[in-house]
């Protein structure tokens, strides 16, 4: 299907010092962010922190008040939506009732007067195959499912041949269990094609299971740029720990010296810790993700090791969930995958509890 591509490498874009401000209400605070070509881009963050705002900048429907959009290392910023080699797919995928699958494909092309009849029909197919719907192009919208319809969406921005394609939470209109066949879907469409995607999401596992790179955004900021696993494992802030998934949190004392691995004092117990950023010495708090706190039987010593108790366990078929509370009434739930003939927990238990010190990190403070 390679041959298929509409453009071997997708735009990349460059924004510098991006502002929006909506009478007096700053949407968009100041953003710095490259984005290479062929990249599947997420833009991820909770209502309201500017996500939106941001990728409308980018496809042309909202001015900037401040900053730059290159482009392919052009500047954009007085360019009309259809001017740009930019495209976007939006949530309300609204397609033409009264047209069917390839008239509506084809109406992505309605601008460009420069394209042939012929040319047209010919990348209409084009794109109708990229999305696996050839054998639907005589059908109405409404007799299709809903993951179809999305597809035609993405049809109607792909005719274009756009270097860059904008997706402004293009699966928020479908139910869970479709979402999630399409997310793979979409993955593999962008893998295939290699057009540069700009996507909008508040869901975090869609933004981990999909973009090779993500920004986390709150307050018109991006708090925190990477790829999955670096957001994920190694988040710099609390609001970033929290919004990407259970983040057990620790109120720890954090000790003078030492460079990325520092001591901290959590009460009367030691402990070694991640501070990546140079932490500051004090009062501080640090995170672990449950699937990093290990369980073992109670009174073993060694690095990292605090005595605990088990709280409850929830057996959840491959794995089991279980909280645990440490002294200094802080609770921690574990996660371990369940093998036969492996150690069961149960309430009232008391166990030790590893924090292993690569999994352990101190925190910014956050923002805000
Ligand atoms: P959501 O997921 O809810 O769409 P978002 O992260 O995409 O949220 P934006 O839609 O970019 O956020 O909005 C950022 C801020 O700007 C919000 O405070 C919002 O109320 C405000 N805002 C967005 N568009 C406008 C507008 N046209 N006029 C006034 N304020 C706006």
């Amino acid at each position: 299907r390679g041959d298929a591509a509409p453009r071997a490498g997708g735009g990349s874009i460059s924004i510098v010092g991006l502002r929006k401000e909506f009478d007096g209400v700053v949407a968009v605070d100041g953003i710095d962010l490259e984005i290479e070509g062929g990249e599947f881009f997420t833009l991820l963050g909770p209502s309201g922190c500017g996500k939106t705002t941001t990728l409308r900048m980018l496809g042309g429907f909202e001015q900037p008040t401040d900053g730059q959009i290159l482009i392919d290392g052009v500047d954009v910023a007085q360019s009309p939506p259809h001017k740009r080699p930019v495209n976007t797919v939006f949530q309300s995928y609204a397609l033409f009732p009264h047209l069917d699958v390839q008239k509506n494909v084809a109406y992505g092309l309605r601008w460009r007067k420069d394209v042939d009849k012929q040319e047209k029909a010919v990348r209409v197919a084009r794109a109708l195959e990229m999305v696996r719907l050839s054998e639907y192009a005589e059908r109405r919208p409404h007799q299709m499912s809903g993951g179809q319809q999305q597809r035609v969406a993405l049809a109607r921005a792909l005719v274009l041949e756009p270097s860059v394609l904008l997706l402004d939470e293009p699966l928020g209109a479908l139910d869970a269990k479709l979402r999630h066949s399409l997310r793979a879907e979409l993955t593999a469409l962008q893998r295939e094609v290699g057009i540069t995607f700009v996507f909008v999401t508040h869901d975090q596992e869609e933004a981990l299971e999909m973009s090779n790179r993500l920004a986390v955004m709150d307050g018109g900021r991006i708090v925190q740029l990477g790829t999955p696993r670096e957001v994920y494992q190694e988040p710099r802030t609390e609001f970033v720990a929290d919004f990407l998934g259970v983040a057990n949190l620790l109120d720890v004392e954090c000790l003078p010296g030492g460079g990325a691995t520092r001591t901290v004092r959590y009460g009367e117990f030691t402990l070694e810790a991640q501070a990546p950023d140079g932490a500051e010495d004090g009062a501080r708090r640090a995170v672990i993700r449950p699937e990093c706190v290990e369980l073992d039987e109670a009174g073993r010593t060694g690095d990292n090791c605090l005595p605990g108790m088990v709280e409850n366990a929830v057996f959840l078929g491959s794995t089991t969930q279980v909280k645990v509370r440490l002294p200094h009434d802080t609770v921690l739930q574990s996660v371990s995958t369940n093998r036969v003939g492996r150690d069961v927990f149960t309430t009232g238990q008391p166990v030790t509890v590893r924090l292993p010190r690569e999994a352990l990190r101190v925190l910014a403070p956050s923002a805000r």
